[in-house]
């Protein structure tokens, strides 16, 4: 039998009343992601988070339509609550303290007030950071637990939130195997060495099919900033997901970010995609901390010779010339990866290496810059 077409589907699902009994979903623009394999079929029906559960009714309709199709062997909807970018402008205006160099306004306890765009902080948090890239496979992940750990090194309290949903990678750089528990609606978040880590990977079992991740991007990573435990943090490190697409625009947007750290190779098509990665926070007013070039240089462990196996400095001169500021390098190297990649990362194992001096050398950049950023918030200690 043929396999049931896209169409087949949203024909179906357009008998489906909207909420209200108005419209359709299909008309409505409610229906996304439609997914056909073999039989089975998912899709995402979008509805306002507060009515997910009065609109139960609706995803078994429409459930129930579908499944009245011949060659169906199951049928899965599922109900998401992700908010659009709208297309003008994605925050309001700049008030006079983001725009000129009055600071703006201190306000106790409400993570990363300085550039929230009138969002709300997060109680308890003082900065949230996000690491980004325009592109995965980058370093991205190994940077943001490294970067975070060595700040935590400098007696800073520190939180990982791993909102890399396409690859949450904390549970294995952190050597975390645990569940977080749950009081209620609020989960307590995961240790590992001291940070308080918080991963898609601890929520979404890793075969969970990207058609469910991608929908529920936004109301997971809501639930991951504001309904976990996190007690009193000077600084949340945001480890973002890959790429400058719709989800990270939106994500952005709805994280109270004190400012944003960009990860990139050398390689020139790396550095294309770092800067849709800067344009995307720049749209969203999110202040850049600075561009950090990761796989820098080879440093061969047998012979010592150099190589720049994906060019080098490239990260610096774009740095250079879009006016932002230049983090640091770091090398491409064994001990790097089989750490981060074996739960043991290098700023913890072995502290004194060179590569850990460089992440520290990177940490106090970022706390330098952010201190310009919050000029007149003294929450950051150093010590
Ligand atoms: P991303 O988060 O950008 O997808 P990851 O941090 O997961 O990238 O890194 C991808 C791979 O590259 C991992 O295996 C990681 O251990 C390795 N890696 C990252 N940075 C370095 C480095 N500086 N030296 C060696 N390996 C690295």
């Amino acid at each position: 039998m043929p396999e049931v077409t896209d169409k087949e589907v949203l024909d179906q699902l357009s008998k489906v009343k909207g909420p209200d009994l108005k419209g359709d979903i299909v008309s409505l623009g409610l229906v996304e992601n439609v997914l056909v394999n073999d039989g089975k079929v998912i899709f995402s029906i979008n509805v306002p988070a507060e009515r997910a559960q009065e609109l139960e009714p609706l995803r078994e309709a429409a459930e129930k339509a579908v499944s009245q199709l011949d060659g169906i062997a199951k049928v899965t909807a599922v109900l998401t609550a992700e908010r659009k970018p709208s297309s003008a402008p994605v925050r309001p205006a700049p008030n006079s303290a983001q725009a000129g160099n009055v600071p703006p306004p201190m306000q106790a306890q409400a993570g990363a007030a300085a550039n929230s765009g009138g969002k709300a902080g997060v109680p308890g948090i003082k900065n949230i950071i996000a690491v980004a890239s325009g592109k995965g496979g980058v370093g991205k992940s190994t940077t943001s637990v490294n970067l975070a750990l060595a700040l935590a090194s400098k007696g800073l309290k520190v939180g990982l939130l791993d909102a890399d949903i396409y690859g949450p990678s904390m549970p294995r750089m952190l050597g975390i195997t645990d569940k977080p528990t749950a009081q209620g609606k609020i989960l307590s978040p995961l240790e590992g060495y001291g940070l308080k880590v918080m991963s898609m990977g601890f929520l979404v079992e890793e075969e969970t099919p990207m058609i469910w991740r991608g929908p529920m991007v936004i109301s997971a990573l809501t639930q991951m900033l504001r309904e976990v435990a996190w007690g009193e943090l000077d600084l949340l490190i945001v480890d973002m997901p890959p790429g400058t697409g719709d989800a990270q625009l939106t994500m952005s947007q709805q994280v109270p970010l004190a400012g944003a750290v960009i990860v990139s190779t050398p390689q020139d098509i790396a550095l294309i995609d770092a800067r849709k990665g800067l344009n995307m926070f720049r749209k969203v007013e999110v202040p850049i901390l600075g561009i950090i070039e990761n796989m820098s240089t080879f440093i061969c462990p047998k012979c010592g010779e150099q190589s720049d196996i994906f060019g080098h400095g490239g990260a610096r001169s774009e740095a250079d010339r879009l006016g932002i500021p230049f983090l640091g390098e770091i090398p491409l190297h064994m001990d790097i990866r089989t750490n981060s990649d074996g739960g043991t990362p290098i700023t913890v194992s072995s502290p004194d290496s060179a590569h850990a001096i460089i992440y520290k050398q990177i940490a106090d950049e970022v706390l330098g810059r952010l201190e310009a950023e919050n000029s007149n918030r003294p929450q950051i200690v150093f010590e």
